[in-house]
């Protein structure tokens, strides 16, 4: 379903006038998560600012601590899609946790008058929940940003993908996101972006790398280039079809992953970065 096994059927979907498919580019840029208005209006304005209209922006966190901030959850639905319609977003990358969190996104925008499209993205903690994958699977409004499991191999991961397909949502990603080994690493994940021909190989999934969460920091090379930069850099030139990636006007008021955070005075930078790699693909 999913494009495997030899199948050369055209895959790929449009969304909100955006075509999504292995030759698309998009950068998905924005907050871990919504933390304030202000933050999420700061970073809409940058992103249109600068050509941008398609968003990151976590409501629901799953957080290792259940002591952490757990994200606004529905209460900030509302005016974040407000404020993301103001600024002409056309989609924002959102991760759903639960069922139920799919009719909350709905019933948002259709209270707000659709000012914006959501993406649904499954955490790589969820990556085999096959409930939450049937559940994403058997609507066909919003398309998926599936996230590899940290600790599965892809043959799992794009199992889990089948899952969603064969409810009958085709309009997937596949995002690579960093895998957890035994070595240790000095990064928080090691970069799987190698992969990224391997599924465009194996399926025809559009794919979509995260350099954000497997480098969980802003360190830099000697280069003073962050690491952030240069593997997203090395995901593009594999061929990835989209990047995700955490900004933050406030990093160090961040309330979730600020240490990888990149400042929001960064974005031209990034985004020309990112593109001169395209250009190199
Ligand atoms: C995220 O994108 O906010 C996130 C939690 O990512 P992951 O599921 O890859 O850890
Ligand atoms: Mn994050």
């Amino acid at each position: 379903q999913i494009g495997r096994h030899g199948s050369l059927e055209p895959f790929g979907f449009e969304y909100q006038g955006l075509k999504f498919d292995q030759d698309s580019f998009h950068v998905f840029a924005g907050l871990c998560a919504v933390d304030s208005k202000e933050n999420a209006e700061t970073i809409f304005k940058a992103l249109s600012e600068n050509g941008v209209v398609t968003a990151r922006m976590g409501a629901y966190k799953p957080r290792t601590s259940p002591y952490d901030f757990q994200g606004f959850g529905k209460e900030c639905l509302p005016w974040l899609f407000e404020l993301a319609g103001k600024y002409g977003i056309k989609v924002i990358a959102m991760e759903v946790l639960s069922p139920h969190h799919i009719d909350e996104i709905r019933e948002a925008l259709e209270k707000t008058g659709h000012p914006t499209g959501v993406m649904l993205q499954i955490g790589t903690r969820n990556a085999q929940n096959f409930e939450l994958l049937r559940a994403v699977g058997s609507q066909t409004e919003f398309p998926v940003l599936y996230k590899r499991g940290m600790g599965l191999s892809i043959e799992e991961s794009l199992n889990a993908c089948e899952y969603i397909a064969s409810e009958g949502n085709h309009k997937i990603i596949f995002c690579l996101r960093g895998v957890r080994t035994h070595l240790g690493d000095p990064h928080r994940n090691l970069v799987d972006f190698g992969h990224v021909p391997v599924i465009k190989r194996q399926t025809r999934l559009p794919v979509c790398v995260d350099p954000s969460h497997p480098i969980g920091s802003r360190v830099a090379a000697p280069d003073g280039i962050k690491d952030i930069y240069h593997v997203a850099a090395q995901g593009v030139i594999a061929g990835a079809n989209m990047v995700l990636v955490e900004f933050h006007p406030k990093p160090e008021e961040a309330l979730c992953d600020g240490p990888q955070a990149l400042q929001l005075e960064e974005l031209p930078w990034f985004l020309e970065h990112v593109n001169l790699a395209r250009e190199a693909y």
